[in-house]
């Protein structure tokens, strides 16, 4: 098993993250895609990385990148040191990036979070790199900006929108990712996307330490059985083939 999206950098797992990776190797789950937030966050997924694969945890892969709730007025600047960064082959994709309109009524703000979105979807084009995609209330504009970049696939990570509009992800080749939410019972539309996406596009994740199934605790990749088995009980009861957790990640 894998785990598509997680963030054991954040400080959430500063008291005993080799504790919980430990035990989420024991649970079986072999892959963690990690992901950053900002240049910072980016570079901690990528020593966290480094100092547990000998021992602790040997398959973290990392995703470096600019989220769109923490765009800098220096954004350029940062889009430059993510450069570099790829340059040194470190990161594996680029992420999470996208789009989050929700709480940004500001269309200006809303133009920036594009312009980066853009950036970075640029630089996936330039080195041959996958995205992790966060999009929340935007998704006519992610829909609108991954048509522009047909080249570059990934993960839409955390999906929040509809069946249909799943269907129109999907089209253009890109995963749909599903977290924790799925546990809960009135999580409909989530269940309706789980149902409905053709099993190789659908990729299981944590979202970890956020998404948990109970609100306000901890999340770990110890939820993938259950949200894997979650989602392949739906799947069943709407006649679709079970989802296949051999194949990339990404
Ligand atoms: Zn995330």
């Amino acid at each position: 098993m894998f785990d598509a999206h997680t963030h054991y950098h954040d400080k959430a797992f500063d008291d005993d993250r080799e504790e919980v990776l430990k035990a989420v190797k024991a649970a079986g789950i072999e892959l963690i895609m990690e992901a950053g937030e900002n240049m910072a966050g980016s570079l901690a997924a990528l020593e966290m990385a480094e100092r547990y694969k000998a021992d602790v945890y040997p398959k973290i892969r990392v995703a470096a990148g600019l989220h769109p709730l923490y765009i800098k007025e220096s954004w350029k600047d940062e889009i430059d040191s993510l450069e570099k960064l790829l340059k040194t082959g470190q990161a594996e994709a680029i992420g999470e990036c996208g789009l989050d309109y929700r709480n940004i009524k500001d269309e200006s703000v809303r133009k920036r979070q594009r312009e980066v979105f853009e950036a970075q979807l640029e630089l996936c084009e330039k080195y041959g790199l996958t995205a992790v995609v966060h999009s929340v209330d935007a998704a006519e504009d992610t829909l609108k900006i991954l048509k522009a970049h047909p080249k570059v696939k990934g993960l839409l990570h955390g999906f929040a929108y509809s069946a249909q509009m799943a269907e129109q992800f999907v089209k253009l080749k890109w995963n749909i990712g599903i977290n924790a939410l799925v546990l809960r019972p009135e999580a409909k539309k989530i269940k309706e996307v789980a149902a409905g996406v053709p099993a190789e596009y659908i990729r299981v994740e944590t979202d970890a330490p956020y998404m948990p199934v109970i609100k306000g605790s901890r999340n770990d990749s110890r939820s993938i059985p259950a949200i894997i088995e979650e989602v392949n009980r739906i799947r069943k009861e709407a006649g679709a083939e079970p989802i296949c957790q051999k194949q990339e990640i990404l």
